[in-house]
C-alpha cells in the first residue's frame, strides 16, 4: 500500500503542525488510507496490527472534528486495558497541541473516580477509556454521550477476548444515531464481523496485509531492553562487536538528532540524515559517509532513501520500523554483493508484538540475543589491549628503552611489576565507564587527526590512555625522549597525581584551533558531551568547530575554531554550568 505525505491528507495546518513537531515524516500505510477516509465522514473498519500507526490514523480525524467553543464531550475512544487508553491518551494529546482548547481526559478502572468526575466536569472533548468505566460514568450520569460525534474501538477482538462484548454493545446503542463509527482490530472473528454489521454504516474496509517479502540472507538478531537503556546498550554492542561502518535507524527526527549528539559526544564519528536537512546538507553527510569519513550514519526511513553505500557492516534499527516491508528495506543496506552483514533491532516493552509482525512476514528468522554486560565490554578491550601487545611485541616494531630499564630493574623492580605498571599508564586496565567508547587498538598506528576528523581523540575519560596515545604519536615524529619518561617515572612521587605529571600542552595542535581552559572538570562530574553542548548550545557554533576535548580533575581545554573563539569567550564566561560560575579564557 501506499504512504503518502500527511501534507497530503487532508489535514488542518494546526494538526501538520503537530506531526511535524512529533517527528513523523510520512504516514504510515494505516494512515494515508484512513485519514482522508475519515476525514471525509465516512465509517471505518480497519484491520491492521499494533505498531501500524492506527492510533494517529484515528486520532487526527478525531482531533480535527472537536469543537472546542462546545463544553461536551465529543469523540469516545473505547480501549481494552488502562495501558492503552493511557497510551492513546498521550498521542491524542502531543496530536492536539496546536489544536487551542481541545482536551483529552483518560478514564479507566483503578483511578479516582473523583479525579474523573473533575476531568469530566470541566468538559473532556475526547474521552479515552475501558469499557466497564466509561459504563460507570454513563450509569452515574457523569458521562454523557448525546453531543458524540465520533465513536472509535480500538482493538476490537482484544475487547471480546476480554468479555466486554456486552459493555461495547451497551454504550454503542446509547450513541447519537448520527455519529461517526470507526473499530479497529488485528483479526475478524464473528462477532466482531457482527458488531461492524450492527453498528457502522456502510463502513469503508481498509486492511493493511503484510506482503511476502523477500528477506536479504543476513544475519538478524534482536535485543528486548528498556527504552531508556538503548543509547548505553548500542554503545555495548559497537565496542563489543567492533563495528566500525554502519548505518543507525531512528523512528523520528527528534531520535536523530538525539541519538547522534549521544554518540558523537562519546567519542564515535557519527553524523544525521534527516527530512529537515537541506539538500546539500545532505549530500555532504553521504559523501562523507561514503568515504568513510563517519563511523555511523543516523537517520530515519524516508531521508535514508537514497543511501546507497556498499560495505555497512551493520543495520541498527534503534526504533522498530513502522511495518515489515520498511524493516526490509532497511536491513537490505548491509550484506550487499554476497558481502556478510548484520540487522540488529531493539524492541522496548509492548513493542515486542510488531516484532512478531515482522517475523510473521519475514518468515521469523530474527534470533533472540542476550545484552551484553559492562563487564563482557571491560573484558573485551582488556583483550584487545592484550592483542595489540603482542603484535606489538611479535611485529618487534617498537623502539628499545634497554637503558631505562636497566635502571629499573637496577632499582629491584621485576619485569613483571614494570611492565604491569606500564600498562596501567597505558590505561589497559582502568576500568572505564561502560558505553564509553573503547578506545581503539590504535594507540601506535593511529591515523593522524586529518584522516579520522569526527572522533575527538582525546574524549576518553582516562588521561593517562590518551597521554599515551599522544605519547606514542609524538613518539612517531620524533625521536624518543627517553630520559623524559624515566624522569617522570623515576621521580614519581606516590601523591602526585598523573593529572600534574601528564599535564596537557596548553596550545592546540590542530591548525585553525585554539585552546581554551575552563574551571570546572571531572570532579565537577563535567562530560565530554556536556562541553560540546554547552559551546554549541550557547555560542551557536557548529560542532565541527569544537575540536579536541581533555577534561582534568577541575580544568577542562577544549579546542575551538580560532575565528569563533572570542565569541564562544563572550558567550560562555560568567554563565552557571552545572551549578558553577563558569570561567573560560585562552589557555595560552
Ligand atoms: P500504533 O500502531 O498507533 O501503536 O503506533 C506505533 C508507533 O509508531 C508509535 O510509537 C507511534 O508514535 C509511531 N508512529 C505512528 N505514526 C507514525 C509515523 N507516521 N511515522 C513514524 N512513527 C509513527
Amino acid at each position: 500500500m501506499q504512504k503518502k505525505l500527511f501534507t497530503e491528507l487532508g489535514l488542518s495546518p494546526e494538526l501538520l503542525k503537530a506531526v511535524a513537531r512529533v517527528g513523523y515524516e510520512e504516514a504510515s500505510p494505516i494512515q494515508s488510507e484512513a485519514i482522508p477516509v475519515l476525514l471525509g465522514g465516512a465509517d471505518v473498519f480497519g484491520q491492521s496490527q499494533t505498531g501500524s500507526g492506527k492510533t494517529a490514523a484515528f486520532a487526527l480525524p478525531a482531533i480535527e472534528l472537536v469543537d472546542p467553543t462546545i463544553r461536551a464531550t465529543q469523540v469516545l475512544i473505547l480501549c481494552p486495558t488502562r495501558e492503552l487508553a493511557v497510551q492513546v491518551a498521550e498521542e491524542v494529546s502531543k496530536l492536539a497541541f496546536f489544536k487551542r482548547g481541545v482536551r483529552e481526559l483518560p478514564i479507566y478502572g483503578g483511578q479516582s473516580y473523583e479525579r474523573q468526575f473533575q476531568g469530566l466536569q470541566r468538559g473532556a472533548h475526547i474521552v479515552i477509556g475501558t469499557p466497564g468505566r466509561v459504563m460507570d460514568h454513563m450509569d452515574r450520569g457523569t458521562l454523557k454521550l448525546d453531543q458524540i460525534k465520533m465513536v472509535i474501538l480500538d482493538e476490537a477482538d482484544r475487547m471480546l477476548d476480554m468479555g466486554f462484548i456486552d459493555d461495547i454493545k451497551n454504550v454503542l446503542s446509547k450513541m447519537p444515531p448520527q455519529r461517526q463509527t470507526v473499530m479497529f482490530s488485528a483479526t475478524l472473528p464473528g462477532p466482531i464481523q457482527q458488531l461492524v454489521k450492527s453498528f457502522t454504516r456502510n463502513p469503508v474496509n481498509i486492511r493493511i496485509q503484510d506482503q511476502a517479502l523477500t528477506v536479504p540472507n543476513i544475519e538478524q538478531v534482536y535485543y528486548e531492553l528498556d527504552r531508556r537503556a538503548k543509547v548505553e546498550v548500542l554503545c555495548r554492542l559497537i565496542d563489543i562487536e567492533d563495528i566500525k561502518f554502519g548505518l543507525i535507524f531512528c523512528a523520528t527526527k527528534m531520535m536523530v538528532d538525539e541519538l547522534t549528539e549521544h554518540l558523537t559526544a562519546r567519542g564515535y564519528a557519527a553524523d544525521k540524515l534527516h527530512g529537515d536537512m537541506s539538500q546539500a546538507m545532505r549530500e555532504r553527510v553521504m559523501a562523507k559517509f561514503r568515504k568513510r569519513g563517519l563511523e555511523f550514519l543516523v537517520a530515519t526511513d524516508v531521508a535514508a532513501r537514497g543511501v546507497d553505500v556498499d560495505d555497512i557492516e551493520v543495520v541498527f534499527n534503534y526504533d522498530l520500523p513502522q511495518d515489515s516491508e520498511d524493516y526490509v528495506h532497511r536491513i537490505g543496506r548491509t550484506g550487499r554483493a554476497g558481502r556478510s552483514g548484520k540487522a540488529i533491532t531493539f524492541v522496548a516493552g509492548r513493542e515486542i508484538w510488531k516484532l512478531q509482525n515482522i517475523m510473521r512476514a519475514t518468515k521469523g528468522k530474527i534470533h533472540r540475543a542476550r545484552v551484553p554486560s559492562a563487564s563482557e565490554v571491560e573484558e573485551k578491550r582488556t583483550s584487545a589491549f592484550y592483542d595489540l601487545i603482542r603484535d606489538t611485541l611479535e611485529g618487534g616494531e617498537y623502539r628499545r628503552h634497554d637503558e631505562l630499564i636497566d635502571q629499573l630493574l637496577d632499582q629491584g623492580h621485576t619485569p613483571t611489576d614494570i611492565a604491569s605498571a606500564l600498562i596501567h599508564l597505558a590505561g589497559g586496565e582502568k576500568p572505564r565507564p561502560a558505553g564509553e567508547r573503547t578506545p581503539e587498538p590504535v594507540a601506535i598506528t593511529i591515523p593522524r587527526r586529518e584522516e579520522r576528523p569526527e572522533r575527538r581523540q582525546e574524549f576518553a575519560p582516562e588521561p593517562n590512555f590518551d597521554t599515551f596515545k599522544k605519547k606514542k604519536r609524538a613518539t612517531e615524529a620524533a625521536p624518543v625522549d627517553s630520559g623524559d619518561l624515566r624522569e617522570r617515572i623515576g621521580k614519581a612521587r606516590p601523591k602526585r597525581t598523573r593529572e600534574e605529571e601528564f599535564e596537557p600542552s596548553k596550545v592546540s595542535h590542530e591548525p585553525g584551533m585554539v585552546r581554551l581552559s575552563m574551571n570546572t572538570g571531572r570532579d565537577h562530574e563535567i562530560t565530554p558531551g556536556d562541553v560540546v553542548g554547552v559551546i554549541a548550545g550557547l555560542a551557536k557554533i557548529p560542532k565541527e568547530c569544537i575540536g579536541a576535548i581533555r577534561l582534568l580533575a577541575r580544568t577542562t581545554y577544549v579546542d575551538v575554531a580560532r575565528e569563533h573563539a572570542p565569541h564562544v569567550l563572550e558567550k560562555l564566561n560568567g554563565i552557571k554550568f552545572k551549578g558553577r560560575n563558569l570561567f573560560m579564557s585562552l589557555a595560552e
